[in-house]
C-alpha cells in the first residue's frame, strides 16, 4: 500500500473536523465535505483557532502551522474527493444514510481508495456490502475530541484485507494514536461497555435514585472517571447516545440494551447534550 498523502473527510460536526484537523497537521492533503455549508464554515473556524492555539503553546512551528492551514480545503461537492487515497466519513449515526453515502462514494473515489467510517457501532460489513470493494472499507473509530484522544479503535469488517487494515493503522499512528482492533460485532470493545453505562445512569436519574450531580459526582469521586456518565452524554450528543443504544438493542439482541425511556424523551425534545445549549444539563 502506498503512502497515504491525501484524505477525505464527510462530515464537519464535531468529529469531522477534529479528524480533519489530526491530519492537516500531520502534513496530509485535506478535503473536508459536508452537506451543510455552514457546518463547513463553522468547522474551518474552529480548526484555524486549534491550529492557532497550537502555535502559541509552542505545539507548532510558524510554518508547520501555515503548513496546515493550507492543507485543509472544504467542499460541499463530493465529486472533489476523487483522487483522495483515503476517506473517513463522520456523517450522522444512521445505517441508511451511511450506506447510501458509501454507494456514491464508491463511485466517485479512485479505485485503490480506502473507504472508512468512525461510526460508533454499526456494522462495518454492512456499509461494506453497499460498496464493490469490500476489502477496502474499515471502520477507523476516533474518540472525542480527535486531536485529544489518544485511542483509535479499528474495526475489521468480515471481507476487510490486511493491507487495509495496515495502512489503517499505520495512518493512525502517523497521527500519534493507539489501535485496539475490534471484530465488526455492535459497539465494537468501547462502547459496547461505555453505553450500558451511560443508559443505566438515564435509569437511575429515571427511577428517582439520585439526582444528576450526585450520580456524576459519585462516578467521578467513586470511580475515578474524568467526567460523570450523564456529563459525558451531554458532551457525546444524546442523538449519538440514542443511536447506539438501538444498535446494541438489535444487534446484540438483549433487552438489556433498552435505550432507557428518558434518554429518548431527551432527543425526542431536542435536547441533545453541549452542541444544542441543552442536554441532561442546561449550558445556556
Ligand atoms: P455531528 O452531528 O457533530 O456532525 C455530523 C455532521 O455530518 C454534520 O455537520 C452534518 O451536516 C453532516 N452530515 C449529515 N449527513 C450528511 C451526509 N449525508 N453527507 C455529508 N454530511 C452529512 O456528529 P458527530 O458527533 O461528529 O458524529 C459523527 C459520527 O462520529 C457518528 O457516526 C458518530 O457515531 C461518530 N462518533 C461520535 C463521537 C462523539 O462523541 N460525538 C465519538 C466517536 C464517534
Amino acid at each position: 500500500m502506498a503512502n497515504i498523502t491525501s484524505v477525505g473527510v464527510i462530515g464537519a460536526g464535531q468529529m469531522g473536523s477534529g479528524i480533519a484537523q489530526l491530519a492537516a497537521v500531520n502534513d496530509i492533503d485535506v478535503w473536508l465535505y459536508d452537506t451543510d455549508s455552514e457546518a463547513l464554515i463553522k468547522a474551518q473556524n474552529s480548526i484555524s483557532n486549534n491550529i492557532q492555539r497550537l502555535l502559541s503553546k509552542g505545539q507548532l512551528s510558524q510554518e508547520k502551522s501555515a503548513d496546515a492551514v493550507r492543507r485543509l480545503r472544504c467542499s460541499s461537492r463530493l465529486e472533489d474527493l476523487h483522487s483522495v487515497d483515503f476517506v473517513v466519513e463522520a456523517i450522522v449515526e444512521s445505517e441508511q444514510v451511511k450506506k447510501s453515502l458509501f454507494s456514491n462514494l464508491d463511485k466517485i473515489v479512485k479505485s485503490s481508495a480506502i473507504l472508512a467510517s468512525n461510526t460508533s457501532s454499526i456494522s462495518i460489513t454492512r456499509l461494506a456490502s453497499a460498496t464493490s470493494r469490500p476489502c477496502q472499507v474499515i471502520g477507523m473509530h476516533f474518540m472525542n475530541p480527535p486531536p485529544i484522544m489518544k485511542l483509535v479503535e479499528i474495526i475489521r469488517g468480515a471481507d476487510t484485507s490486511e493491507d487495509t487494515y495496515c495502512a489503517t493503522k499505520c495512518l493512525a499512528e502517523r497521527f500519534g494514536k493507539t489501535v485496539i482492533c475490534s471484530q465488526d460485532y455492535s459497539g465494537f470493545i468501547v462502547n459496547r461497555i461505555l453505553m450500558p453505562m451511560i443508559n443505566e445512569a438515564f435509569h437511575t436519574l429515571y427511577t428517582g435514585v439520585a439526582t444528576k450531580e450526585d450520580i456524576d459526582t459519585g462516578m467521578k469521586l467513586g470511580t475515578n472517571h474524568p467526567m460523570g456518565p450523564l456529563e459525558l452524554a451531554d458532551f457525546i450528543g444524546l442523538d449519538v447516545c440514542l443511536s447506539i443504544m438501538k444498535v446494541l438493542h438489535v444487534g446484540l439482541g438483549d433487552d438489556k440494551y433498552a435505550p432507557c425511556p428518558l434518554l429518548v424523551q431527551c432527543v425526542d425534545a431536542g435536547r441533545l447534550g453541549k452542541k444544542r445549549g441543552i442536554g441532561v444539563y442546561d449550558y445556556r
